[in-house]
């Protein structure tokens, strides 16, 4: 079997855009890169790719450059048209030392991580399992998921949509970004408000948006101020650069501090884990470098006795992607499930995941286990 071509298509939802005033439910990507590895055996993986997609739809549709034999500026789609998808971890490592003097990470990391997740959709199609099977076995048939959503505006907006989640089954709800971090009077009022609509039993976790600047000594501040609300974990209280802050903060709280959907290949989460010493680290597979170093993280993870919670708030492919992880993964937590109405996150695969009791189930389908409509594909393509 040979990969015949590697592309990105270009997905657009239109009018989507949501202020943080906004109290209903947030829409969801705009933009989405969608990835499509084709083979002359009619298997064809795919992945979607939170980036910026023209973006990366350049550094795979990019020439090879590489005459003089030095492959280290070409395009990701000539390094992989003919070689065997079977290899996917030598692909890789193909991929990465590729493109190495523009690439390592950012839009390249992110388009290696994309097309590696849909190397594994080839690979379980081709021997007919899915994906945790090929990662090294089934732990759980199902993964406890979280709500994830913006916070809203006013207290009575937290708590009406606190309500609305436990209506619909979930058990954990993640507050993120929005108006929190502006007034730290509104920010306790707001998880406040959210913890008393969820009651004791649901968990609550904040993502207190690293865009706010903060010191450590303010994000300190910041989470004890929380504290009373029991958050399950807080997320990106620091800028995601910021290793030693981030022990810092680690050191001096009994909360979990939750990073990494901004960090990406197993030397980023080692930094991560190893020296910011976080609690969580939540690496999002379509940017830290694909399941091939996912896999990774997980064993540097829980060889240092911390969480794994992938961040996925794209689409479908991306939650089934992170519930294979978790499926194979010793130790699971939650999976975060994009509670969004737009388009590109809930009609992307024929049959979208569905929440039962709190849970999402782990497809059992060969490679990803899920199926892309190409009738919703077709009308959202851009390029
Ligand atoms: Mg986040």
């Amino acid at each position: 079997m040979k990969i015949t071509a590697v592309e990105v298509l270009v997905l657009k939802s239109p009018g989507l855009y949501r202020s943080p005033e906004d109290a209903s439910e947030p829409p969801g990507p705009t933009y989405m890169g969608l990835v499509r590895v084709s083979t002359d055996a009619g298997i064809t993986g795919y992945s979607d790719m939170e980036t910026a997609p023209t973006v990366a739809k350049a550094i795979v549709e990019a020439p090879r450059w590489s005459d003089d034999g030095l492959e280290c500026f070409d395009g990701l789609a000539a390094l992989l048209v003919g070689e065997n998808p079977l290899e996917v971890e030598r692909l890789w490592y193909k991929m990465y030392r590729g493109s190495i003097y523009y690439g390592r990470r950012g839009a390249a990391m992110q388009a290696i991580s994309a097309i590696d997740i849909a190397l594994w959709d080839i690979l379980g199609r081709y021997y007919r399992q899915p994906i945790h099977i090929l990662l090294g076995g089934r732990w759980r048939d199902r993964v406890r998921a979280y709500a994830s959503t913006l916070f809203r505006p006013t207290p009575e907006a937290m708590r009406e949509a606190a309500r609305r989640y436990l209506d619909q089954g979930f058990t954990a709800v993640k507050f993120g970004w929005g108006v929190f971090g502006r007034d730290p009077a509104l920010d306790q009022r707001l998880v406040e408000a959210a913890r008393n609509a969820l009651g004791d039993h649901a968990e609550l976790m904040v993502d207190t948006g690293w865009f706010a600047e903060r010191t450590p000594k303010e994000a300190i501040r910041m989470i004890r101020a929380l504290e009373p609300f029991r958050p399950y974990f807080v997320e990106e209280p620091l800028h995601p650069e910021d290793y030693d802050g981030y022990r810092q903060v680690a050191e001096a709280v009994n909360t979990l501090i939750a990073c990494g959907e901004q960090e990406s290949t197993e030397w980023g989460f080692a930094q991560l884990i190893e020296r910011a010493r976080v609690d969580v680290v939540q690496p999002d597979l379509t940017r830290c470098g694909g399941l091939t170093v996912g896999r990774k993280i997980v064993h540097m993870a829980e060889r240092a006795n911390r969480l794994v919670i992938p961040h996925s708030w794209c689409s479908d492919l991306l939650t089934a992607a992170s519930l294979h992880l978790m499926a194979w993964a010793r130790r699971a937590a939650f999976v975060e499930f994009n509670t969004s109405a737009g388009p590109l996150s809930r009609e992307l695969v024929r049959e979208p995941l569905r929440l039962e009791d709190g849970y999402l189930r782990v497809p059992h389908g060969p490679g990803l286990g899920v199926e892309v409509n190409e009738e919703t594909v077709a009308r959202y393509r851009i390029a």
